[in-house]
This record gives structure tokens, sequence and C-alpha cells, in this order.
């Protein structure tokens, strides 16, 4: 199975809530309603488990503003 990487834009990110209804393992929000990893701090740097690859995806696909990023690689180590 492939390694997925995720972070989310948080300069892209509307706060419009859909990932965290999508895939509520993954993402949660910041005061300001901005939704960040929450499995590694939104560093990008911890894969995710296999087991929520799949809502990963719909989470990914939902995105409206395509704020949510994906490596199959850990990103570079700058927390936003
Ligand atoms: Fe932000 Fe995209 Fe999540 Fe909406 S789906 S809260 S725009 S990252």
């Amino acid at each position: 199975m492939p390694k997925f990487y995720t972070k989310v834009d948080q300069e892209k990110c509307i706060a419009c809530g859909l990932c965290q209804i999508k895939a509520p393992q993954i993402y949660d929000y910041t005061e300001d309603g901005l939704a960040y990893n929450l499995i590694d701090q939104n560093t990008g740097q911890m894969p995710l488990p296999d087991a929520l690859i799949s809502e990963f995806k719909l989470a990914y696909t939902a995105c409206p503003t395509n704020a949510i990023l994906r490596k199959s690689e850990p990103f570079n180590a700058s927390p936003s």
C-alpha cells in the first residue's frame, strides 16, 4: 500500500468543515476554524495509517479549494 502524507494549506482553507466531516480521525480545526492534520500537528511528517487512507481520499476529493495537500513522502519540516 502506498504511503500518504498530508497537511492543510491554511492559506487556501476557507473553514468549510467538509474534511473534518469526511475524515474526523485525520482533521480538526483551529480556534479560527482552519483545518489541520491532527495526526502530526499539520507538519506532514507522519504517514497516514493504512486504515485511514479511504477516509483521507474522501476528504481530499471533497475539499473545495484544494487546500488539502498530499505527498508520497514527508513534507519539509515546517509547521504551518
Ligand atoms: Fe479547509 Fe478544505 Fe477542510 Fe474545507 S475541506 S475545512 S477548505 S481544508
